[in-house]
């Protein structure tokens, strides 16, 4: 008798494991691991779609077992290597399975299915003279790697780092290997798609995007699942089939778009790099700034690495905060004068960063959470928790009026429009987004992330809110911001002029020659002193009920080692957090996924279909 093992698509860990199925045998010659299947389930035996993660001759459940009750399609569902990595990923994340299956494949479409085509795609002809390859060769002979990309080229919509990563997946393709492309936005998505298309490669390449109809999706799951080629889509990708898959590339991982903000908490890069060791293939990562945990993968000889040569922009610090000197005013007037185009990039949307109170000057605060507050584009005060703030409250000084922190992108266009009337300003943020820009003497404000492209480049890029950005008291905000810096930079001409506002010491010193990868080590240096993530993980644990909470810490307190994990002091009483060395985290996952379990089965506070605790196995926003 052959028994199907079956997984389902479900968050919830009672449903974590595999429930044994019979496989009529009218089945078992179109059954397969991967496939999604029909059966019947709990109170009732209601009918309920389910993933065979297993075909077995023995089953381990003592009793009658239910038949399958049907095979949804001929097509697999998931392939095995997927399922492995769902597996790993849930296990490291202290996760479930059952909550990444969902993202891993997308919603069948029986039309697709009807006009499949599996016979092979014709090789392309492609003419690659005139591309760099240097991550292509680097790959030869590396397994791992990191590829500064260099800001050299003024093409905005084509940078090299998108011809590099076509021409890798060339090379593999001429091998009979897939590349699996993960990306971190839109915007980047389209750079290498130009270069795909540049590369007449459209063919072999499928794309995985939400942004695409159903059908479409299904279609490009099938192509990747059944043909070489190159799969590429932004972070949930990472999951995507890669039928023969030889080489992962990443572009600029430490972008916070790379993070999953659901359970289980991953990232592309973590999920990349398990992803790597378990099919054993290539992986490269590239960046116009490098993210610390790239540099700890360098150090610890995992990663080769190659560092770009020196932009030739021209660098000028300003040392005051002030967002315009009349260093910054003169060189804005002259550039638009002269018809030039600039950039300003401005760090936060809205009219106002934050509200103080004008007879304390204390900073105001959310009345229902005290979370700080801010003033949309729409003008509009809200809480950065809990969105709208319909009233303020007096302030303990008396005063009720407040005024503006620091202006946001939208207060900066205004006050810009009435500086410079002889240039055309434009606004890009995240809630106004452009995506190109064209023209003479244009001024363009945006916050980092949604700079628009502009063909041949910027002449001027004022990075106009960068010592506070760095001086954020974060500990990734140093990295994030020269990563957002170096993304701006790299749309300027080659001879642009860049100006930082406000920085010191040594940070302006790496500036003035665009030392990212320095700046970058300088400051893992420091958190590998202090024991810091990356040179550690750390966790945070929350839940409702504290009582709940206070029973896990006592339970963990007793079961981990000491040297391997210790908790950290935080803020906020409803939250646990750990920090633990990556060989223990394993063992961590675990045992928090035990525990947790143990203790919500018992909780006062279970409601059903939501979890008691939420773990975060790399909370990078808690310290
Ligand atoms: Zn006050
Ligand atoms: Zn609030």
């Amino acid at each position: 008798m052959l028994i199907a093992k079956v997984r389902f698509a479900s968050p919830l860990p009672q449903l974590d494991k595999e429930f044994d199925y019979e496989v009529p045998s009218e089945l078992e010659d179109v059954v397969q691991v991967g496939s999604s299947v029909e059966v019947a389930f709990g109170k009732g035996g209601k009918s309920k779609v389910g993933y065979i993660w297993a075909l077995e001759a023995q089953s381990t459940h003592r009793g009658n077992l239910l038949p399958l009750l049907n095979i949804i399609s001929n097509f697999p569902a998931l392939s095995v290597q997927q399922m492995a990595l769902i597996e790993a990923v849930s296990d490291r994340q202290a996760g479930t399975a059952g909550e990444l299956i969902g993202g891993a494949t997308p919603k069948r479409h029986v039309r697709v299915e009807r006009n499949f085509d599996e016979s092979p795609i014709p090789i392309p002809n492609v003419d690659f003279s005139g591309y760099e390859a240097r991550l292509a060769r680097e790959l030869v002979t590396q397994n791992g790697f990191y590829m500064q990309a260099t800001m050299e080229g003024d093409d905005n919509e084509c940078p090299n780092w998108a011809k590099e990563f076509v021409q890798a997946a060339l090379s593999q393709y001429q091998l009979g290997k897939s590349t699996l492309v993960v990306l971190p936005d839109f915007s980047d998505l389209a750079r290498f798609e130009t270069a795909l298309e540049l590369a007449e490669l459209k063919a072999i390449s499928f794309r995985h995007s939400s942004a695409d109809t159903g059908s479409t999706r299904y279609l490009n799951f099938l192509m990747s699942m059944t043909h070489v080629g190159i799969t590429y889509g932004l972070r949930g990708a990472s999951f995507s089939p890669s039928k023969n898959l030889g080489l992962i590339l990443v572009w600029d991982d430490g972008d916070d778009s790379h993070t999953e903000q659901a359970s289980p908490y991953w990232t592309s890069r973590e999920v990349l790099l398990q992803r790597q060791s378990l099919e054993n293939v290539k992986m490269a990562i590239s960046s116009y700034s490098p993210s610390s945990e790239v540099l700890r993968l360098i150090q610890i000889q995992y990663f080769g690495y190659s560092q770009a040569e020196t932009p030739t922009r021209k660098s000028t610090i300003t040392a005051l905060g002030d967002r315009l000197d009349s260093e910054s005013f003169a060189a804005i007037s002259n550039a638009i004068a002269s018809g030039k185009n600039v950039l300003v990039q401005i760090a936060n949307n809205g009219w106002a960063s934050g509200l103080v109170c004008v007879g304390c000057r204390e900073l105001r605060t959310c009345p229902s959470c005290s979370t700080s507050i801010w003033i949309d584009p729409e003008g509009k005060t809200r809480c950065r928790s809990c969105k709208i703030v319909t009233a303020l409250s007096v302030c303990a000084c008396g005063k009720s009026s407040t005024r503006p922190s620091r202006l946001g992108s939208s207060a900066m266009e205004q006050q810009l429009r009435r500086a410079f009337s002889g240039g055309t300003i434009l606004l890009s943020d995240g809630t106004n987004r452009l995506t190109k820009v064209s023209g003479k003497s244009l001024l363009v404000v945006a916050t980092p992330g949604a700079e628009p492209a502009i063909e041949g480049g910027f002449d001027l890029v004022l990075l106009a809110d960068a010592s506070r950005m760095a001086c954020s008291p974060r500990l990734r905000a140093l990295e994030q911001s020269l990563g957002k810096w170096a993304n701006a930079i790299a749309l300027s001409k080659s001879d642009a002029t860049i100006i930082c506002v406000g920085l010191k010491g040594a940070l302006a010193e790496r500036m003035s020659r665009f030392d990212f990868f320095g700046a970058v080590s300088e400051d893992l240096a420091e958190r590998v002193e202090l024991a810091l993530p990356p040179a550690t993980r750390v966790c945070s644990i929350t839940c409702a009920n504290k009582t709940d909470l206070m029973i896990l810490e006592s339970d963990l307190k007793e079961a981990i080692d000491e040297d391997q994990a210790k908790f950290l002091n935080v803020e906020g009483e409803l939250t646990l957090v750990m920090d633990y060395k990556y060989s223990y985290g394993l063992h961590l996952a675990n045992l928090l996924i035990t525990r947790t379990a143990i203790i919500s089965q018992k909780s006062k506070s279970k409601k059903p279909g939501e979890r008691v605790f939420r773990v975060n196995m790399d909370d990078s926003q808690v310290i």
